[in-house]
């Protein structure tokens, strides 16, 4: 593999500033916008059609053919063979999940689960961490950082713990972090600074302690993160046996994925791999939708690159005159303000893509119909049933189209709402969430509280 036909390009058509693959930058240094990681790719080994890639199923042996992103690697072909550093990540499957379909609204066997929980980490996030990872090692980082809601902070976690070349430095907020996340990063060793404000402070925190120290940074501004998550989308298609579905339904938090799934789409495009696109349905929760109001209230959009800032920069402003923060029990998309909110509506405009908001309540009750259907979902990846269904309702998706929603996180990530949800009464419930709009649990398998003696247990099993 030739590094020197990748490189980092400012996503800005009026920048289009240009660095090599082998720097370390977050951020245009010209005018601050994104960087996106790009190829020259007729001075590259590329396949001529996506069955290509098969062969590697029966090289398995090979870790980088094991992995779900590295036999993709003629595909993000920034690094040797040598340089990558990967945990086997992207073992997931494609379920078609019938039982879920009939709540999302969607024909039997239109309807699919990308199952991301089955990561190293139990989240899509390692997708991205073998790619970041594999720059950092790259770039001879010795340190890196992130600010997490918890799936960055473990992923990075499992990653660093692998890699005692690199040691991490986590910053999460306080009060929010689900227990499952929380203890991994414990777990695995990694630094972990609990910092006494939310996602976003952590954000512009961890900014300021890796420009100032020189320390590699591992959140989604960093592209080459997205460049592993391109894999997710690739799996989908291997697994539809090359077929483009109609729509790829995904969470929306700071917006990492959803734009990763764009530049994958439009690479295979330029590649001539695939004819046409999937339709993108980006889902916020309903108490972090600055996505879906900047799209859908503001109007705001790619426009080939000349996205109207003033507008984005009005809107946050307004926000925090307010003094609106997100506010939502999906804490892995609690996030005010995206990231890579450029990227994805940049990723909307190539899919032709909408944006749709979910509440708590619509979230939980897709989550337990997620773990009914056998497979299980922290309540951020639930938003992408709960969207689709009402996708459906709204007659934007049709139910007779292919559905594929992406399943970010593992059920055992967040256990104290699946727990409360199965448990609790709805008046407890209701009281609990009451900040939250959560007021039932239509789904609750709530367990049942039985004597110690044969007849009670035996009417019990059988009521
Ligand atoms: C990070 C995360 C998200 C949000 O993804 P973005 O790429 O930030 O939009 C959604 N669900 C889970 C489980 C996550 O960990
Ligand atoms: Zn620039």
């Amino acid at each position: 593999m030739k590094t020197e036909a990748a490189y980092q390009k400012c996503i800005r058509p009026t920048c289009g500033a240009e660095f090599a693959v082998r720097e370390t930058l977050f951020a245009c240094p010209k005018c601050g916008d994104l960087l996106d990681v790009k190829y020259r790719w007729d001075k590259l080994d590329r396949p001529t059609n996506l069955a290509w890639f098969e062969r590697r199923w029966a090289e398995r042996r090979d870790p980088l053919a094991l992995s779900g992103v590295w036999r993709f690697r003629e595909l993000l072909p920034f690094a040797g063979r040598d340089e990558i550093i990967t945990l086997g990540e992207g073992q997931t499957i494609l379920q078609t999940a019938d039982r879920v379909a009939e709540y999302a609204k969607i024909r039997p066997g239109r309807f699919h689960l990308q199952y991301e929980g089955l990561n190293p980490s139990g989240s899509f996030k390692d997708n991205g961490m073998t790619a970041a990872f594999t720059h950092a090692r790259l770039v001879g980082a010795r340190r890196a950082a992130c600010a997490s809601t918890g799936n960055t902070s473990a992923s990075m976690a499992v990653y660093a713990a692998a890699n005692p070349a690199i040691s991490g430095l986590v910053f999460v907020g306080s009060g929010k972090i689900a227990y499952g996340k929380l203890s991994q990063a414990l777990d695995y060793g990694v630094r972990t600074l609990q910092l006494v404000g939310d996602f976003d402070a952590c954000m512009a925190r961890v900014k300021e302690v890796a420009a100032r120290f020189g320390i590699y940074l591992m959140n989604s501004v960093n592209p080459f993160r997205l460049e592993g998550q391109k894999a997710i989308m690739f799996r989908v298609l291997e697994a539809l046996n090359w077929e483009v579905p109609d729509w790829i339904v995904v969470p929306g938090g700071n917006l990492g994925n959803s734009s990763s799934f764009g530049k994958a789409f439009a690479e295979l495009l330029e590649l001539g791999l695939i004819k046409k696109v999937p339709r993108l349905a980006v889902i916020n929760a309903a108490g972090a939708d600055t996505l879906y109001r900047l799209v859908n209230d503001e109007g705001l959009r790619w426009n080939g690159g000349a996205v109207d800032d003033a507008k984005i920069d009005r809107f946050y402003a307004a926000m925090d005159a307010a003094g609106r923060r997100a506010k939502t029990l999906a804490s892995a998309i609690e996030i005010n303000r995206p990231v890579n909110l450029k990227k994805c509506l940049r990723a909307l405009d190539l899919m032709c893509g909408v944006v749709e908001r979910v509440t708590d309540q619509e979230i939980l009750d897709a989550k337990a119909q997620v773990g009914r259907g056998g497979l299980g979902c922290e309540p951020a990846s639930a938003a992408s049933v709960a969207g689709t269904r009402k996708l459906v309702e709204r007659g934007l998706i049709d139910p007779a189209e292919r559905v594929v929603c992406i399943l970010t996180g593992h059920l055992l990530k967040d256990p104290t709402a699946t727990v409360a949800y199965h448990t609790k009464t709805d008046a407890e419930l209701a009281e609990t969430y009451a900040p939250y709009g959560v007021r039932a649990a239509a789904f609750a398998n709530r367990p049942i509280v039985v004597e110690d003696n044969m007849d009670a247990i035996i009417k019990a099993m059988e009521e």
